[in-house]
């Protein structure tokens, strides 16, 4: 789902039969729709099986199939557009292999700058992917909010989304996003950390 376009992967490598990611992902469209890649015979099994009308995506194949592209009802047709230039984009690139170069240079960067200021992953580095990081809370009194909103005013907006099994906060390093980026993310870090006091245990 995240990594479609910015990890290089395969579907028969991995046996999948079925791939769902979104515009706005590693493609680096802008948000809208999602997609699927699946194995056709796969596919043409679901007819009549969906619970939904709007998110029915074997009719959704259908009308696409038999109708020369169309959706089945009003086209995202700037979201198209945009989706369009975003695989030009990704083609100017270099291609994906770059892209991945790109994003496992921000995660390192963004790695090694946070260790520095005294956070500490989650995760060991053989487990680590390019996409996102979670980072411990520094100390059990650490506020979230506190740190977000410190963030957002220095103009970095932090993925709010916590995993369950661990007090942790992640930072994304996919999307337009460059090594001088993650600079700058660092030197805002330190910033509100310096601001707010943080200390770490
Ligand atoms: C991005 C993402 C979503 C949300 O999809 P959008 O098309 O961006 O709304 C849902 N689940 C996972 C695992 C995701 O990575």
């Amino acid at each position: 789902m995240s990594s479609f376009g910015g990890v290089p992967m395969s579907m028969d490598g991995m046996g999948a039969d079925w791939l769902i990611s979104s515009a706005n992902k590693c493609i680096q469209g802008v948000p809208g729709f999602a997609f699927v890649i699946a194995r056709r015979a796969a596919m043409e099994a679901t007819g009549g099986q969906a619970r939904s009308l709007s998110l029915d995506l074997y009719d959704q194949w259908r009308e696409m199939e038999d109708k020369g592209g169309k959706w089945r009802y009003t086209s995202p047709t700037h979201i198209v557009r945009a989706f369009a230039q975003a695989l030009q984009e990704l083609h100017g690139e270099g291609g994906l292999e770059r892209r991945h170069e790109r994003y496992t240079e921000n995660a390192r960067r963004l790695v090694a700058g946070y260790e520095c200021i005294g956070f500490r992953t989650l995760l060991p580095a053989d487990l680590r992917s390019p996409i996102i990081t979670s980072f411990l809370y520094p100390n059990a009194a650490f506020s979230f909010d506190a740190f977000y909103t410190a963030m957002k005013k220095r103009r970095f907006v932090l993925y709010p989304g916590k995993i369950s099994q661990a007090e942790t906060f992640r930072v994304g390093t996919i999307g337009h996003v460059f090594p001088e980026d993650i600079d700058g993310l660092i030197a805002g870090t330190a910033e509100a950390v310096e601001e707010l006091g943080i200390g770490f245990e």
